[in-house]
């Protein structure tokens, strides 16, 4: 495989920090930035010390308590410039994305675009947090409800999503007065610099104050300082089902708030009357896409056994289309996978399932052997059952097809997987694009009909139930989960009447 020099990557990853405005010197430190795209090294990055997450902690934790007091439009303002900032280094962004995470140039674009849009969203809501008044049961009162701003937020990141959940939830909570510290992917380092100095360029340039937003470098332990301090008022953590199973319990035990965001094992039902042309375009970006390495990527698909054939052919068709390879070549829409942990893990799901009487029909193997990057084919395996291998998420591009009979079943194979983000249908039966959607259909905290699991727009509320721990992020009204509720009741009369009819006389 044709990949480029490590050094050609180096001198890359410099100049978008460069461009992107941060402080980078020379490279220092014991964390280690790397590219999947030749599995070496792009610069190392120095680790945050306990010491130094505490007083990121403790400088947000004092900027809370001015910026909680500024008009909530007057902090749009930074959202606002970070927006443009953005804009001026869209390709600078994304070509780090593209150097630290492997996705392809137009994905890259597409998450720095996501950024652009929450920071429009969060402007507009900057104008729109709402509380409702409700109608007071006593006369001369008045019952309402206000929003307050929560804290320091501590938002913990993957590396598939490198910038686009920090800004989902960054945008979100400078415009609801919080400030955050951000831990991201210790597999991501330098996107996160890079971010970094774009904020502080914003805050910078509209005159907000300083401490609204701190990153710290490093790995889990990291994360479990901003877990474990009571001054963060919420974790927003982001990752596999493992991290939030530690996470989860922990911040509860302090009473905190947690948004999880983890696993997901996306099914897509396939009906007989699927339009099969739209289908498999939906189906082979949703599985392949981002060599499957998304949340939302397309893991079951679940056909009618009357069309299993002819729709397996076809994928298996385009997957052999398909340009596997350097992200930065023209053409390559399936890039690298982050590292030989993740092809290792793809390797055992793929013994497991034949193992278990499954059928490669195509894909699985690395591709070019001869360096340290894995890049491997997109695998469509033909499965007897939905067996344990196939119930897990494995975050590489594996696709397990599973036919059906009756619709009802399709549901409950639908549903019978611990995880609960993503999910559609492909049918031309309105009945069944509905049941799909309906309380007795998908259980998932996203359900489709005829496009893929992936490629969420930022104006829904993003999140998954059961195993993928139930938070909510980005559009809609998830920015409540950013502030705290207060209820209020104002009585303007001269009488004291209690609710409930209630005597105390
Ligand atoms: P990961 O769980 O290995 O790490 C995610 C982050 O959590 C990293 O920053 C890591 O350092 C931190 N972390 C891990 N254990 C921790 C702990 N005990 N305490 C505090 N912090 C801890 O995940 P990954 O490999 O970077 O990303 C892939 C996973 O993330 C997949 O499971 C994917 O589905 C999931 N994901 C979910 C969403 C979503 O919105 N639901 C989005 C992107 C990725």
């Amino acid at each position: 495989m044709n990949l480029p020099a490590p050094e050609e990557l180096r001198r890359r990853a410099e100049e978008a920090l460069i461009r992107c405005g941060a402080d980078i010197g020379a490279p220092s430190g014991a964390l280690v930035a790397r590219s999947p795209i030749t599995g070496t090294d792009l610069r190392t990055v120095v680790t945050s010390s306990a010491d130094d997450v505490d007083a990121a902690i403790s400088a947000a934790h004092e900027a809370f308590l001015t910026w909680r007091s500024v008009p909530a439009p007057q902090r749009g303002a930074v959202v606002r410039r970070l927006g443009q900032l953005l804009t001026e280094h869209e390709r600078d962004l994304a070509e780090l994305v593209t150097l630290e995470a492997g996705k392809i140039p137009s994905e890259a674009r597409g998450e720095v675009q996501e950024m652009i849009d929450i920071c429009e969203f969060a402007v507009g809501l900057s104008r729109q947090l709402y509380g409702r008044t409700m109608a007071s049961e006593r006369p001369g009162h008045r019952l309402m409800e206000t929003w307050h701003p929560l804290g320091v937020v501590g938002v913990i990141s993957a590396f598939n999503f490198p910038v686009a959940v920090w800004s989902w939830n960054t945008a979100i909570a400078l415009v609801c007065g919080d400030t955050v510290v951000w831990k991201p992917s210790e597999k991501t380092p330098l996107t996160a610099i890079a971010c970094d100095a774009l904020l502080a360029q914003a805050a910078h340039d509209v005159g907000a104050p300083t401490g609204l937003h701190a990153l710290v470098q490093g790995s889990v332990d990291v994360g479990e300082q901003l877990v474990d301090d009571a001054r963060v008022a919420l974790v927003s953590a982001t990752g596999s089902v493992r991290m939030g199973r530690a996470v989860g319990p922990r911040v509860a035990a302090r009473f905190g708030k947690s948004l999880l965001e983890l696993g997901g094992n996306n099914g897509a039902v396939v009906a007989p009357s699927a339009d099969l042309d739209l289908a498999v375009r939906g189906i082979v970006f949703s599985a392949a896409g981002t060599a499957g390495q998304r949340c939302t990527s397309l893991r079951r698909l679940i056909v009618h056994s009357s069309i299993a054939d002819e729709l397996l052919n076809r994928i298996s068709a385009a997957y052999r289309t398909l340009t596997v390879g350097n992200p930065f070549d023209d053409g390559v829409l399936v890039g690298p996978l982050v590292d030989s942990q993740a092809f290792d893990a793809m390797q055992t799901a793929l013994d497991k399932a034949r193992a278990d009487g499954g059928t490669v029909i195509c894909g699985g193997e690395r591709r070019g052997t001869d360096n340290p990057a894995y890049y491997v084919s997109p695998a469509l395996v033909r499965m007897p059952a939905q067996t344990s291998v196939v119930r897990e998420e494995t975050f590489a591009p594996i696709l397990y097809a599973l036919t059906y009979d009756t619709f009802d079943q399709a549901i409950a194979m639908h549903n019978e997987v611990p995880q609960g983000l993503s999910s559609s249908i492909f049918t031309t039966d309105q009945r069944e694009a509905e049941r799909f959607l309906a309380a007795d259909g998908s259980d998932c905290g996203i359900a489709n009909v005829n496009i893929g699991t992936s490629g969420a727009e930022i104006g829904g509320a993003f999140g998954g139930e059961k195993d993928t721990g139930g938070g909510r992020e980005s559009g809609s009204d998830a920015w409540k989960a950013y502030m705290r509720r207060a209820t209020n009741t104002v009585n303007y009369s001269d009488q004291l009447p209690l609710a409930q009819g209630v005597e105390f006389t």
